[in-house]
């Protein structure tokens, strides 16, 4: 833990906010449905993408997943909750066209509906992110309901509309921060991807521990929706010694379908293009579209179940 820095561990007087009661915050899980006289409305399924270690394919998954489930006929927003703005851009949203962002959600300044753009790929629309983000922790923590910013926003958008998204992936920052907490507070489960490197499972623990203490303060019926091995490269050993651990540590929370390290995917961001539109063919894109038809299936499983 000792390489852990502050931005990595979610302020104490963070998790502290997490209301009790009352109507203006509702139970821990937060406000129930509205009460609309109407037959209830299909709801998204909210995915919070997350792991606090950097560069382990958090970006790349939200990209090609969502492009996968579009291609498959779902309709998927992503929202980049990263100052970084990767998914943003490797969805071929240029910065001049960023005039309302996710920023702008979180501020309450800017609806889910007002905020988001279509990208090239049918189905799939984007909330994109700007440099502004990097300041919204500190504006958030003054603000009521800071943690409640991104779940109000959709079910806002959610309660309004009656052609709604069949997925939302929240793309979120490397760090345990507000911004991340707000994509836990917001999601229905959580998509961890984890890099086949010898220190995948450090940090692994503190990431579930503070899935823990998101559901016993503000979302008790946060899942793990499923963790899936990215990077992975045959020609290492140690990359099979690492899937072996993490199944013994997760069991089939542990995606089949594994990601190959493969360098049509690293390329395809700076085309501003998902790898499975970049190359289709390659290892890469195949691997994102299995992912995508596993997690449906699971999900059917899940819900025969
Ligand atoms: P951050 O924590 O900074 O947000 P991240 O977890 O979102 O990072 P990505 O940006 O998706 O990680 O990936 C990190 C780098 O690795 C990027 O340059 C990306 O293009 C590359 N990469 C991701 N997946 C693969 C892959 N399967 N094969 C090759 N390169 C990959
Ligand atoms: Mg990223």
């Amino acid at each position: 833990m000792s390489n852990f820095t502050p931005t990595n561990t979610i302020p104490t007087s963070v998790l502290a906010s997490a209301p009790t009661s009352g109507p203006t915050f509702g139970s821990a899980s937060g406000p129930g449905p509205i009460a609309t006289g109407q037959p209830a409305k299909k709801q998204p399924r909210i995915i919070a993408i997350a792991n606090q270690k950097g560069g382990v394919g958090k970006t790349t998954t939200a990209i090609n997943l969502g492009t996968g489930l579009a291609a498959i006929g779902r309709r998927v927003l992503v929202v980049d909750l990263d100052p970084q703005g990767n998914a943003s851009t490797g969805l071929g949203i240029d910065r001049r066209n960023r005039t309302v962002s996710s920023y702008d959600v979180l501020m309450g300044e800017a609806t889910v509906t007002e905020a988001q753009v279509a990208t090239a790929i049918p189905g799939l629309s984007i909330i994109p992110s700007t440099v502004d983000l990097t300041g919204a922790e500190l504006e958030l923590i003054d603000m009521p309901r800071r943690a409640y910013r991104l779940r109000d926003a959709l079910a806002a958008v959610a309660a309004e509309t009656d052609e709604g998204f069949d997925y939302v992936l929240i793309d979120s920052p490397p760090s345990l921060n507000l911004l991340t907490v707000n994509a836990l507070v917001a999601a229905k489960s959580v998509l961890v991807p984890l890099q086949c490197e010898f220190f995948a499972l450090e940090g692994l623990s503190m990431l579930m521990s503070t899935i823990e203490r998101i559901r016993k303060g503000f979302n008790a019926d946060l899942e793990i929706q499923g963790v899936v091995l990215t990077m992975y490269d045959k020609r290492n050993n140690l990359s099979d010694q690492v899937a072996e651990d993490v199944r013994g540590f997760l069991g089939d929370k542990v995606y089949k379908t594994i990601i190959p390290r493969n360098v049509r995917v690293s390329e395809a961001p700076s085309h501003g293009k998902p790898a499975l539109v970049y190359d289709h063919k390659c290892a890469g894109s195949l691997a994102y579209m299995q992912l995508a038809s596993e997690m449906l299936r699971r999900e059917r499983l899940d819900a025969a179940a």
